[in-house]
C-alpha cells in the first residue's frame, strides 16, 4: 500500500519515496532511536479533507522526541500545513498518516546536533479490522517505566509490539494483551484498551502506557454521554469478569473484543457502551467542523 510513486515528505521539500535516501549509518536503523506518530485524515461530511486532532498528534511527536533528548526545531503549524501537502499530493482523503524523527549517523550513544523529519501517506484500512477480537493475554510485559520513556512513541518501543503481536497471531488469536512490570493490565501492541462493567468503563491510567490520542477522545465522548469512565489498575482476572471490552487507537480506531484467552464476553457488542463510542467516534472524526474540546 505504500507503493513506489508514494510522494514523501522529507525535511523541507517534497519526494518521490522511492528516490528517497537515508543514512545506513543512522542511530535510528541500528538502535530504534527514532520516535514516530501514527495520524488519520478524514473525507468529511462536506467533502473536504480534514487531519484528526493534527496538533495533539504533532504535539505528541514534539513531546517524545524531547522525551528521547532528540533536536526539534520544528513547528507543528507547519508541519500539519506540509502534511495536507502530502494528502493533496497524493490524492488521498481517507488516509493514514506516519510522521517519523530520526537520527544522523552516528554510532555511537553520544547526542546529536540535529534530527531529520519525514513524512509519509497512505491509504490503510482499520488496523485491527472490523469483526470482534479474540485477543489473548501475552507473555511479554510492556516495556518497565523505569527503563524506558514509556510515555514517548519511541520507534525501539514497538519491537515489543512486534514480539507479543507476532506471538498472538501464531497462536491463532487475533492481537494480543500485555500487562505492565507489576502484572496490572497496561495495553495492546498498538492501542489503549477499556472494558464495561455494571454500566461503566474502566481504562488503565496513564504512567505504564503510551496515553493515547483516541483514548482522550473516548474520555471526551463519555463526558458528552454521561458514561462514567474509572482510570484505574486492574488484572486479567477482573478484565475477564467484564461485561464487553474493546481496544481503541488512531489506527483501529474503536474495535470490540469477542474474547481475553478464550473466556467470552457475556454481553452483545451491539448492546454495549463500547458499541455507543464507536458509533460516536465514526461520526466526530469526519465532522465538517472541528470542534475543539481542549
Ligand atoms: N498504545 C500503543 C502502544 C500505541 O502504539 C498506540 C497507537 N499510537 C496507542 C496506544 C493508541 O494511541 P493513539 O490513540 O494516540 O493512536
Amino acid at each position: 500500500y505504500y507503493h513506489d510513486n508514494t510522494i514523501i515528505y522529507l525535511n523541507g521539500t517534497f519526494v518521490k519515496a522511492a528516490e528517497a535516501t537515508t543514512d545506513y549509518y543512522s542511530q535510528s536503523l541500528h538502535y530504534g532511536y527514532a520516535v514516530f506518530e501514527g495520524i488519520r485524515s478524514y473525507k468529511t461530511t462536506n467533502g473536504e479533507t480534514k487531519i484528526f486532532k493534527a496538533k495533539e498528534h504533532y504535539d505528541r511527536l514534539k513531546n517524545s522526541a524531547v522525551a528521547l533528548n532528540m533536536p526539534y526545531s520544528w513547528d507543528t503549524d507547519e508541519l500539519i500545513e506540509a502534511t495536507y501537502e502530502v494528502l493533496a499530493k497524493n490524492n488521498l482523503q481517507n488516509a493514514y498518516i506516519r510522521p517519523v524523527v530520526y537520527a544522523p549517523a552516528n554510532m555511537s550513544f553520544n547526542p546529536n546536533n540535529e534530527s531529520y523529519i519525514m513524512i509519509a501517506a497512505w491509504e490503510m484500512g482499520l488496523f485491527l479490522g472490523e469483526k470482534l477480537l479474540r485477543v489473548m493475554t501475552s507473555s511479554f510485559q510492556r516495556p518497565n517505566p523505569k527503563g524506558f520513556r514509556i510515555e514517548a512513541k519511541a520507534s525501539g518501543h514497538y519491537v515489543n509490539s512486534i514480539l507479543a503481536s507476532q506471538e498472538a497471531k501464531a497462536k491463532g488469536f487475533d492481537e494480543a494483551l500485555l500487562t505492565d512490570m507489576n502484572d496490572y493490565v497496561a495495553e495492546g501492541p498498538g492501542a489503549n484498551v477499556f472494558f464495561e462493567k455494571n454500566g461503566k468503563l474502566v481504562t488503565p491510567p496513564t504512567g505504564n502506557i503510551l496515553p493515547g490520542i483516541t483514548r482522550a477522545t473516548v474520555m471526551e465522548i463519555c463526558a458528552e454521554m454521561n458514561i462514567p469512565v474509572e482510570e484505574r489498575l486492574f488484572t486479567t482476572d477482573e478484565l475477564k469478569q467484564a461485561d464487553a471490552a474493546f481496544f481503541c487507537g488512531t489506527a483501529a480506531e474503536v474495535i470490540g473484543w469477542q474474547s481475553l484467552d478464550e473466556a467470552l464476553f457475556p454481553k452483545n457488542w451491539n448492546d454495549t457502551l463500547g458499541r455507543k463510542i464507536q458509533l460516536a467516534y465514526k461520526e466526530r472524526v469526519t465532522e465538517a467542523t472541528m470542534i475543539q474540546t481542549k
